[in-house]
């Protein structure tokens, strides 16, 4: 009897020792995370968080200058601001809503290309002054979208330069004052401060904490830009052709000029990775699927590679070589018959307009191979999509739909090619180029 009234009272004290063993180890667990990353430490926000709409404006061209500013969508921030972040997301979520990331950190050295680039400079930091709460990691610019992910109705676009933009413009409707409130309560209590020219811009309260940092955004991508051996003998145009070299051109999102650049040879035991992640630019306005002649975009798909052009009498490829003179051109003119070919001059009006390379005194043209796009020289659909070298001192790199890397890269791939092996190139965004 006493054995039996005994044993609950031992069990419960079993219980009890491993709860408490539990949370000791909980604590010491907690413990350990919080002292390996500081509150002033930079830190990449998909690591901590997945409930952000993430669209990184500088990133694409869709933004005030134009041009991609950014290397990849890479959204990083202080920790300490990133918690705030957090808390102000959990609170708009209890909404229906989400917060939609449009800036984060900006690295120090991108701040000085923006200053060069804005018109009005109420709208950018001096960078040579005290620089922007971005530089330190302890500003936003935000939005919110509702649970299909679309935007909410808000005073302006991003990045609107005009009084419009300010969150206390008296003319901004019922509806958009009432979204504008949602967001601005939630940041505010979140422990971030509001601007007077910019609806979208947040920063954080403690911002003194964090000092102005130039660290890379490439520092933090973790995209895997280079394709596996498996990937790539499942592509359907590896299977139907008899290729064993290729390059492959690629980003994150469709409309950024920043691209990069992996080649890959078989061998008996399958694609071996042989440049690896080389950087490279594309179009101005970046990869299409609808190329149509001065788009400034990049066609995506998979292209044979043709003929190596070099100015030098003698280069080591195993491409076609062809040595160009002061008489060759390569035909842009969408309504000549030779439209997309390489011809020589005189033209005698059989076209209008051609790009001559030896008249071209960037040296972009020093040594490239063509892609095979639009070889049927269909009407307007594009010409001339080399795979060049990049005009040397661009602040802001982008080609006018070429690819392009730099003279050292693409010396070494055109040397590597060998036609005997049907060089192709596949181009486009990560999530487009596994469907060819
Ligand atoms: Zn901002």
């Amino acid at each position: 009897m006493n054995r039996i009234k005994h044993l609950p009272m031992r069990f419960i004290l079993a219980l009890l020792l491993i709860i408490v063993l539990m949370l000791f180890q909980h604590n010491s667990m907690a413990e350990a995370a919080n002292s390996a990353v500081k509150k002033t430490d930079l830190v990449l926000v998909e690591d901590y968080s997945k409930d952000f709409v993430i669209e990184m404006k500088y990133a694409s061209c869709d933004n005030f200058v134009g041009k991609t500013l950014y290397p990849s969508p890479t959204c990083v921030l202080t920790k300490g601001t990133l918690d705030k972040l957090i808390k102000a997301n959990n609170i708009v979520k209890k909404q229906g809503y989400t917060i939609k990331i449009w800036d984060a950190y900006r690295p120090l050295s991108v701040q000085k290309i923006m200053w060069e680039a804005t018109p009005n400079k109420n709208y950018v930091a001096n960078p040579y002054r005290s620089g922007s709460k971005h530089n330190r990691g302890a500003a936003v610019d935000v939005t919110l979208v509702d649970k299909n992910g679309k935007e909410l109705n808000m005073p302006t676009e991003f990045d609107n330069f005009t009084e419009k933009a300010s969150p206390n413009y008296k003319g901004m409707t019922a509806e958009q004052r009432k979204n504008l409130d949602i967001l601005s309560k939630a940041m505010k209590a979140s422990g971030f401060r509001a601007l007077s020219h910019e609806w979208w811009h947040f920063e954080d309260t403690d911002y003194n904490n964090y000092k102005i940092q130039d660290v890379p955004l490439s520092k933090f991508d973790k995209t895997e830009y280079g394709l596996s051996s498996k990937v790539i003998s499942e592509l359907k145009f590896i299977k139907e052709s008899n290729t064993s070299q290729l390059i492959v051109v690629t980003s994150k999102i469709s409309n950024s000029s920043n691209v990069v650049i992996n080649t890959y040879e078989k061998n008996k035991n399958g694609w071996v990775n042989i440049h690896k992640n080389i950087t490279g630019w594309i179009g101005l306005k970046g990869f299409t699927t609808n190329k149509k002649e001065g788009d400034s975009k990049t066609p995506v798909g998979a292209f044979n590679i043709g003929t190596c052009f070099g100015k030098d009498t003698n280069f080591d490829t195993g491409l076609d070589y062809y040595r160009y003179d002061s008489k060759d051109v390569w035909v842009d003119d969408p309504n000549s018959k030779l439209y997309n070919t390489h011809q020589r001059e005189p033209s005698n009006g059989r076209w209008k307009s051609a790009v001559n390379f030896s008249k071209n005194t960037d040296g972009i043209y020093d040594l490239f191979f063509t892609i095979g796009y639009n070889q049927q020289n269909i009407k307007n659909k594009g010409s001339a999509i080399f795979f060049r070298i990049i005009k040397p001192n661009m602040v802001i790199k982008y080609t006018n739909g070429a690819v392009a890397a730099e003279r050292k890269d693409v010396t070494s791939i055109a040397k590597w090619l060998d036609k005997n092996k049907s060089p192709k190139i596949l181009m486009g965004p990560l999530s487009e180029i596994i469907n060819y």
